[in-house]
């Protein structure tokens, strides 16, 4: 992995040489990866905003925050795609400059500088805290770079924008190549903690996002009560593994369970949610707590990767399909109505044909109201590059669609069983599609299913509720029909 330079650079001669003009107080920031990566973008916005900078669209921003991702390599190519998708707003704006932050930014660090000159500063996920700070600085100093790489020992608590007063920021952007919509502006993302300790065969995360750091529970609270203060009605707890909140030498005692406890005690708050969960980590307390915490919304999204235990061992992940099959048994339970998502990787080395009916199977067994699949990608540095034997590409896509097809009746077999029940929807943004009749709004039930329903024309349903009698599946979704008034 390249070793970046710390701190403020001096800038290079010749043509990497930043240009010296000033830069317009205007940002537009484009979000890849994932819900952990949304969150950074919205306190970066808001920090921004709360220092005098305006968001603005593409053709009016003069700096440009790409938060990155480098989980998969598909993300990561698509950074240099987009840098050179940006440059080319340079014409007739010769400030215009670029922050790359996130895992890539971590990885390839001051590398950014060389291959794109208007880069001027690159932030990982510790450095973030310092970013406003530092793009302050490159405007009054239109020569510099800055370069925050560095792992810092405890969470870096970040400036509490939420207290300032100053009108929230527009969530940024977000382009999840896993295909998450945007959030609504009563939902709000609070991180618990940074970085994992798991190292999982496969994964660049520990190396990207540094070991883990939980936050303190009381800032975290503190969060959460401002959130919905300020008009917060879900909440999302983030973090790589949550389950092992407050376990690392930063922890303050308080384990994840009792924290889920004190979120969803704070007095307003509708619908409490976390992610992401590793499955080895999960205590019986949190299980319980679905079937206590009345908040606590029935879905959790609980990776199991694959399900062959020969390819988990392989992996580390440290459990095995009878384990991920009991703690299924348990959650449900204590909520026999919690929906399970799940991310599967094909294609790790040495998965053959029998490892990946297992999977098939494991996903009949538990039924998934969904999946995110990923065909399995050598990243720099970990463990599972130097496993062999590699599966080729094209068994590795030919699992991909059996995966997907398998998913796709799940689906649609779960959705049609809610058709007459009737759910609790907050409504997020318009839907994409509509006809000729009153406006479909599209929001979430509480189990995360996306519902799509009609309310009359000029009512704006951004952030509301509204109970829906479910009338009719469709391949990923539900559509349903307002009964009474939202709130
Ligand atoms: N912390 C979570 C966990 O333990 O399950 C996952 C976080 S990871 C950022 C998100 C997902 O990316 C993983 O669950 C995994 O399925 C996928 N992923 C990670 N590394 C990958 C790789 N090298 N190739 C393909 N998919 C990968
Ligand atoms: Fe990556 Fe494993 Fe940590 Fe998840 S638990 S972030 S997959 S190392």
């Amino acid at each position: 992995m390249t070793k970046a330079p710390k701190g403020l650079i001096s800038p290079p001669g010749g043509e990497n040489r930043p240009n010296g003009v000033r830069l317009d107080k205007t940002f537009h920031i484009i979000t890849f990866g994932c819900q952990m990566n949304v969150g950074d973008s919205d306190w970066l916005a808001r920090a921004l905003a709360a220092r005098g900078w305006r968001q603005t669209s593409e053709e009016d921003a003069w700096l440009f925050v790409v938060n990155t991702c480098s989980v998969r390599e598909k993300p990561e190519q698509k950074v240099y795609s987009e840098l050179g998708r940006i440059a080319a707003h340079r014409r007739g704006k010769p400030g215009l400059t670029a922050a790359v932050g996130g895992c890539v930014a971590q990885q390839i660090g001051a590398g950014f500088f060389e291959r794109f000159p208007f880069v001027r500063l690159v932030f990982g996920s510790d450095g973030i805290a310092a970013a406003p700070d530092a793009l302050d600085r490159l405007a009054d100093d239109p020569a510099a770079r800055v370069a925050l790489l560095d792992f810092l020992p405890a969470y870096p608590e970040r400036e509490n924008v939420l207290a300032q007063a100053v009108a929230p920021a527009p969530l940024p952007a977000f382009d999840a190549d896993a295909g998450e919509p945007d959030a609504g502006p009563a939902q709000a993302f609070v991180n618990i903690m940074q970085g994992c300790d798991n190292f999982c065969a496969y994964c660049i995360v520990p190396y990207t996002r540094g070991r883990q750091k939980s936050r303190a529970p009381a800032a975290v609270l503190e969060e959460c009560r401002l959130r919905v203060e300020q008009g917060a009605r879900e909440i999302t707890l983030l973090g790589q593994n949550v389950n092992s909140f407050g376990l690392d030498p930063g922890g303050a005692g308080v384990g994840f369970a009792e924290l889920l406890r004190q979120v969803a005690a704070i007095p307003g708050l509708m619908r409490l949610r976390f992610t992401t969960s590793h499955p080895k980590d999960i205590d019986p307390a949190v299980i319980r707590a679905f079937g206590e915490l009345e908040n606590l919304c029935p879905a959790l999204h609980l990776p199991l990767q694959s399900g062959s235990d020969a390819i988990l061992k392989r992996m580390g992940r440290k459990y095995d399909r009878a384990r991920y099959l009991s703690l299924v048994a348990d959650l449900r339970a204590a909520r026999p109505d919690i929906a399970l998502t799940t991310d599967l990787i094909v294609g790790f080395p040495g998965e053959g044909e029998e490892d990946f009916l297992r999977t098939l199977d494991m996903m009949e067994r538990v039924g998934f109201e969904s999946s995110f699949f990923f065909r399995y990608s050598d990243r720099p540095g970990v463990a599972s590059v130097r496993m062999s034997p590699k599966v080729p590409d094209e068994v590795g896509q030919e699992r991909l669609l059996r995966l997907q097809s398998l998913q796709n009746g799940i689906t649609k077999q779960s959705l049609k069983r809610l058709e007459g029940c009737e759910a609790v929807v907050l409504l997020e943004s318009m839907s994409r599609r509509q006809d000729a009749g009153e406006p479909f709004w599209r929001g979430r039930d509480a189990g995360g299913r996306v519902v799509n329903v009609r309310l009359p024309r000029r009512e704006d349903g951004a952030g509301r509720m509204v109970r829906v009698l479910l009338r009719e599946a469709k391949n990923h979704s539900l559509v349903g029909e307002r009964v009474g008034q939202p709130w």
